[in-house]
């Protein structure tokens, strides 16, 4: 067996032994990690490859071949884009001080971060990880609230810390202690309509549980396209389960360290899509395009707590270079036009795969939005979840990169650099054709 899959979903390591075919140089690659690293790490696919560079939506490999990249949703605005490589070398070659000195670039960037916020969401922390805000964010609502409890989707991730791990189901068995943790199954289609009454109904029981075992609840904490759970952009019964958890004195706090920055098109961020306003937002990832750096967004009466009670220092976090990563990746983002094509390409997308759906009963349900695409297959002689792994396989093969996600690893997670356009979308869509004639 390999490991082809998202690494948040997927146990199984890829193993030695299945290296025959593979060159010398990731024979060794493979051996020298094995003798380097700790064992948890996992690569993608079947046959591990070696990039050397980026560029754009293009990734290229030490033997010089070409692969379209349409999972990588950290170079948002592309691989080495030279607007942010140019703003990080010129910064880190100036200054590179961190918040506890004064410093106009950290409060430029929080001033335009925060103006793509509804008004109430007022104040930011910034961090180095979506882990350290979703980590620093359950600290904020446990001191909020008076509450310990946490309410996270069935099969949520939401990071490696100890409290994260122990708020991200899709690890498995042995994310930690987990007893004021409870999980709500969410619906799988806006059609669901028993998949939507039995999530608010898991809600009211998520809720009842945790007061009754006396932990109370802080905050419903959930990735806004819910993309461990399969891709889910529209989920009916969510402003009904957040107003349950608000009565019940919890927090909604929503993840963007998928959704944020464009992925899911003009909207901007996940949240905006369902018309709700949370209490605090968690981001990261394409947020310095490849430069580690995440916040925390909430609003000012929720962080009184917290902030009277507790410094806060994070050496890296909101560092001048940070900062400039931000900044130069968000104007990228905001540039003409850039947001429009997302929703264009991402439509598109879709449009191409529901064409292959009339032609291949492989493909049961396309969805998303923006650049945020899930492809659940269906079963056929093998399982779904097998099924989808050799698709990924064989885009990989031809040198196209995607993933697969959700609760049974049988959707298709295609969530490209947002520089992707009509003709990648084509290229894409024409070798998964191959890949599921391939497999039927
Ligand atoms: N939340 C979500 C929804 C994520 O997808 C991830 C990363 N896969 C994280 C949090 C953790 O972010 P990081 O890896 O930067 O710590």
């Amino acid at each position: 067996m390999s490991i082809a899959i998202d690494p948040t979903m997927m146990p199984n390591a890829f193993r030695h032994g299945d290296n025959e075919n593979l060159p010398e140089s990731a024979k060794h690659l493979i051996e020298r990690r094995g003798e380097l690293l700790a064992p948890a790490y996992r690569l993608f696919y079947k046959r591990p490859i070696e990039f050397v560079r980026g560029e754009g939506c293009w990734l290229y490999a030490v033997d010089g071949t070409c692969y379209l990249d349409a999972y990588n949703n950290v170079a948002g605005v592309g691989h080495a884009n030279p607007v942010v490589v140019a703003a990080v070398a010129n910064q880190l070659a100036t200054l590179n001080t961190h918040t506890r000195y004064l410093d106009g670039i950290v409060l430029d960037y929080a001033e335009r971060l925060l103006a793509t916020f509804p008004p109430d969401l007022g104040r930011v922390m910034f961090t180095c990880t979506g882990s350290e805000a979703n980590d620093l964010g359950l600290r904020v609502a446990q001191a909020h609230t008076g509450a310990r409890g946490v309410i996270v989707t069935a099969n949520a991730y939401h990071g490696v810390t100890e409290a994260t791990a122990a708020a991200s189901p899709a690890l498995g068995p042995y994310r930690g202690a987990c007893d004021h943790i409870r999980v709500v199954r969410p619906p799988l289609s806006s059609s669901d309509a028993d998949g939507s009454a039995r999530f608010v109904e898991e809600m009211r029981g998520a809720i009842a549980s945790l007061q009754r075992d006396g932990h109370g609840v802080a905050a419903f904490l959930c990735d806004t396209i819910f993309s461990t759970d399969g891709v889910l952009p529209s989920l009916p019964g969510l402003t009904e389960a957040i107003d349950l958890v608000r009565a019940a004195g919890g927090l909604y706090f929503a993840d963007e360290v998928q959704a944020g920055f464009g992925r899911v098109g003009s909207a901007f961020w996940g949240f905006a899509r369902h018309q709700l306003v949370p209490d605090m937002v968690s981001m990261g990832k394409p947020m310095g395009n490849g430069y580690p750096v995440a916040a925390l967004v909430a609003r000012p009466s929720v962080l009184e707590t917290f902030s009277r009670n507790n410094r806060y220092f994070n050496t890296f976090g909101g560092s001048s270079v940070a900062a400039a990563a931000a900044m130069a990746t968000l104007g990228e983002i905001q540039s003409d036009g850039f947001l429009d094509r997302v929703d264009r390409t991402g439509a598109y997308l879709q449009e191409g795969l529901n064409g292959l759906r009339q032609h291949h009963r492989t493909i049961k349900d396309v969805r998303g939005t923006g650049l945020s695409v899930g492809v659940e297959i269906a079963s056929g002689t093998s399982s779904a979840s097998e099924r989808a792994e050799r698709i990924v396989n064989f885009l990989a093969d031809h040198r196209v990169l995607i993933s697969a996600t959700g609760p049974q690893a049988n959707v298709l997670k295609i969530r490209p650099p947002l520089v992707f356009g009509a003709e990648q979308v084509d290229l894409l869509i024409s070798t998964l054709d191959q890949a599921l004639k391939a497999i039927e």
